[in-house]
């Protein structure tokens, strides 16, 4: 009755720590599932040893011989589910892939476990009593041990196999491992010692108070959280730096060139400037819409708006509008086209056209001489009507280093920093063009040897809508013809001075009576006194902004002014959002004067 002592204290505190550990708020991971197994293992082994030793001493009776094998072998299946979970513990703090994988890694663990179960089960125990104690013996306990100890034998491997990711939390796992292998042995030297659920009790106690306490698996929770938070502000700020930097070279340009436009006397001159801050305005254009787009590509507000297009026509037009960059260099630009690519597709042909030519302009920015090869190819797939095109840029540039082929489709990832200072860019042309081309389920790779040339690739798949190649108007860059509306009334509505002078220039070749107004109260007010052949409407206003402005003009029964919306808000597909509250159309800021011509026409026109 004596070796009762050990296990009743156990109970005891086993139970203690069940009730803490399982009353306090937890976080729900794989470890503290591991935990939560091993603690109530050792409840119920604990229970089980004070039951055996509670037995009377003195001669094996025959309720001993029927229950205590029985009993013994309980005991065993919690302590192999102890052992065991002790490993997967381990496992899952040294090797993060493991945690991965669980489901399918504890698969040959499980059937281990499940074997030597059964095979325990059947084999015999033997009941020894020295007249105060109990201790077991027989097969049973041989395959007991035999897993045991290949648990904590592996325990030990997979620690010293990573001991540099080894940290504080292997300390208790350490000490455990000592344990055991002491509770082992002494338990070799005397079987009738009754000291394994208490020790292993210690062990779970260990493991509270270093690793497993809620609060300490809080505050890891919280240091983590706090790290992200940190890394994320980080990288805010470095974003603003960046883009401040970026923004600032174009503005420079801008305000620069307007100073001396306005001290120059010199007609050829001031053109000379105008054109300089045209080129910059463009760049500083091009920044912001890349810094909207990378923002919207993070926020999932991205929609895929199929369109059907003639992808001939769709890239020579960017070869077009990439051959200037290429300038005086000595490139020559192949464009090779399959002949059986489809004559008309079906896609999101905006996004299409934005991945290639951000690839496009990266060759030609990044190649001084030699040639670019532009290549699209495609397999047709004519039974389900969809085409694999394989667009491929290939150049004889720079070229790019190996171990920054995976950096540069991130944020602002530029590499050769010191190359790059003529090279203008921000580092978001790769991870816009990567968004996209996973947005909409393709695929891009990039081979690249350092000083000799890279090739990305892109792979797309299509609608085919026609394999039939249509004939190609190439009047696109007609000039405007600007008509004479002499006698039509047009009324501005912006909140901006500015934008209201920008646009009450660009429309004084129409020759067109021209009003504006800074608010949608005045746009209302100048709308009941005069009638409008044409109204332009801003959409970001204080107080009424466009869209509410629009709503008060059509309730005046005899209001039919046709008015368009206008709006920096240039994501694609917000003009069916404007056309559906009621605008008769939609033009985005900077306003494209072809556009504009389009727009004026169509409604002072009637064309
Ligand atoms: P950037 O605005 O700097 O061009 P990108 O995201 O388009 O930004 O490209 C990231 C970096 O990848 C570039 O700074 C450049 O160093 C490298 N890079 C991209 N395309 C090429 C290329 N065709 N040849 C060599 N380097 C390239």
């Amino acid at each position: 009755m004596a070796g009762i002592l050990l296990p009743a204290c156990a109970i005891f505190f086993s139970g203690l720590l069940c009730i803490i550990y399982f009353s306090k708020k937890r976080v729900n991971l794989l470890e503290n599932t591991m935990y939560s197994v091993m603690i109530i293992s050792i409840l119920m082994d604990s229970i089980l040893v004070t039951i055996l030793q509670s037995f009377p001493s003195g001669g094996v009776s025959n309720l001993e011989l029927a229950f205590v094998p029985l009993l013994n072998k309980i005991d065993f299946i919690f302590l192999i589910l102890f052992c065991n979970c002790l490993f997967f513990y381990t496992m899952l703090i040294t090797i993060p892939k493991f945690k991965e994988k669980f489901k399918i890694y504890r698969i040959p663990f499980v059937l281990l476990d499940i074997i030597m179960i059964v095979l325990i089960i059947f084999s015999q125990v033997n009941v020894i009593n020295n007249g105060e104690n109990y201790s077991a013996g027989g097969l049973a306990v041989y395959l007991v041990y035999i897993l045991c100890l290949l648990y904590i034998l592996l325990s030990i491997i997979v620690v010293l196999c990573n001991l540099k990711k080894v940290d504080r939390r292997h300390i208790p796992i350490f000490a455990i491992i000592f344990i055991m292998i002491l509770i082992f042995i002494l338990f070799q030297l005397n079987p009738y010692l009754i000291v394994i659920s208490i020790a292993l009790t210690f062990i779970n106690y260990i493991m509270y108070f270093t690793i497993e306490n809620p609060d300490l698996n809080q505050i890891k929770e919280l240091n983590v959280a706090k790290d992200q938070a940190e890394k994320a502000n980080r990288a805010k700020t470095d974003f603003l730096s960046n883009m401040s930097h970026e923004i600032r070279t174009p503005l420079n340009a801008i305000v620069g060139f307007s100073e001396c436009m306005l001290d120059s006397t010199d007609l050829k001159e001031t053109k000379e400037y105008a054109g300089d801050i045209v080129d910059a305005s463009k760049q500083l254009l091009e920044i912001v819409n890349g810094i909207l787009d990378i923002s919207k590509i993070e926020a999932n507000k991205v929609e895929i708006i199929p369109k059907n297009y003639n992808p001939r026509e769709v890239f020579d037009g960017l070869r077009k509008l990439v051959l200037p960059r290429i300038k005086e260099k000595p490139i020559e630009f192949k464009m090779i086209f399959s002949p059986d690519l489809p004559g008309i597709l079906r896609g999101d042909v905006a996004k299409v056209k934005q991945v290639i030519l951000n690839i496009l302009t990266n060759a030609a920015k990044y190649t001084d001489k030699g040639e670019i090869i532009f290549n699209v190819n495609c397999i047709n797939r004519l039974d389900t009507k969809v085409c694999l095109m394989y667009i491929s840029v290939k150049d004889t540039g720079r070229g790019i280093k190996k171990d920054k082929l995976e950096t540069i489709f991130g944020k602002f990832e530029r590499v050769d920093e010191d190359k790059n200072t003529t090279t203008e860019g921000t580092g978001l042309g790769l991870a816009i063009t990567k968004g996209l081309v996973d947005l909409m389920g393709g695929r891009i790779t990039v081979f690249s040897k350092y000083g000799e040339g890279s090739t990305f690739r892109v792979y797309l798949e299509q609608e085919i809508v026609s394999m039939e190649v249509p004939e190609t108007n190439n009047n696109e860059e007609e000039e405007i013809n600007y008509t004479d509306y002499n006698g039509k009334k047009v009324l501005i509505v912006d909140d901006s001075k500015i934008n209201l002078k920008v646009a009450e220039t660009l429309m004084k070749p129409y020759k067109f009576e021209v009003d504006t107004a800074i608010s949608g109260e005045e746009a209302l007010e100048k709308v009941n006194n005069k009638q409008y052949d044409l109204i332009f409407m801003d959409i970001m206003m204080p107080k009424m902004n466009g869209v509410e402005t629009l709503y008060k003009l059509r309730e005046k029964e005899d209001f039919e002014t046709p008015v368009v919306a206008l709006t920096a808000d240039a994501i694609e597909g917000t003009d069916e959002k404007y056309l559906n509250v009621g605008f008769n159309s939609y033009l985005s800021k900077p306003i494209d004067r072809k556009l504009l011509n389009k727009v004026i026409n169509k409604y002072l026109g009637g064309k």
